[in-house]
């Protein structure tokens, strides 16, 4: 069982260190022989079980992605439904449509019926993090309430489709520019507009076999939705001992 991550640009390393990391603490997926595995061309997605695109630079990702004529392979591995997750820059990519671009956008993979804005937050100097109540992991795994949101240039979901399940929003508060409890910082410059105080922005969803983040859970010590993508995958596979170790090792 081999997970794929997109190694184009990116926060790639840190995802596959998280999902190792997680994989040898599950006995039955070392006994499957579960890894992770950097892709980089369209023929490796034939091998792989589940794919995840790494947080980074959506631009340059699709500029290479492009160029590598990857992306048709791509929406096949999306519409196969198999588990495919996004984060951050990975996210801008699933999502159908995206606002925030310069003059003629960039091409996306699409899957998540959804519009985000792909700076949101504003740029490398509004970047932040906060504590992020996510209820979709307390159930799952039990332990702390909210989770370390790591966001960078991030962006955010500002339109959903009716299939789209919302597994975390924050609100943008006050003048202050504080989205939950911390304050983001007020150096908005154009072309980054704040984002208006009060809107409430999805920052992580599901649709199907898909997930988004908005965050970086690749650059925390916190491997719970690491954990949760894997359940995913044991869910949509017919390994049921994914789904059953992942279990037993919590
Ligand atoms: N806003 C960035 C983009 O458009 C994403 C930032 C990130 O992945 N940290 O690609």
């Amino acid at each position: 069982m081999t997970i794929g991550v997109l190694a184009l640009q990116g926060s790639f390393n840190e995802h596959l260190k998280g999902m190792h990391s997680l994989l040898f603490s599950l006995k039955a997926l070392r006994k499957l022989g579960a890894k992770g595995v950097e892709v980089r061309k369209a023929e490796q997605l034939e091998g792989i079980r589940a794919l995840i695109i790494p947080g980074g630079e959506s631009t340059a990702m699709a500029k290479l992605a492009e160029y590598l004529n990857l992306f048709p392979a791509l929406r096949k591995f999306v519409k196969s439904g198999k588990p495919v997750w996004g984060t951050c820059a990975g996210l801008i990519f699933l999502a159908d449509r995206a606002d925030g671009q310069k003059e003629g956008g960039q091409e996306l993979v699409g899957g998540i019926d959804c519009k985000v804005h792909r700076n949101y937050f504003g740029s490398q100097l509004d970047s932040f993090e906060v504590e992020i109540p996510i209820p979709v992991l307390v159930a799952q795994e039990g332990g702390p309430e909210t989770f370390r949101g790591v966001f960078i240039r991030a962006p955010a979901v500002v339109e959903v489709g009716p299939e789209v399940q919302v597994l975390a929003e924050c609100r943008v508060m006050s003048s202050a520019k504080q989205t939950n409890q911390e304050t983001v910082s007020e150096k908005f410059q154009p072309p980054f507009p704040p984002p208006p105080d009060g809107e409430v922005v999805v920052i992580a969803l599901r649709q199907g076999n898909i997930l988004g983040t908005a965050f970086h859970p690749e650059l925390t010590a916190d491997t719970r939705w690491h954990s949760f993508f894997l359940k995913m995958l044991g869910e949509s596979s017919d390994s049921h001992a994914v789904a059953a170790d992942s279990e037993d090792n919590n």
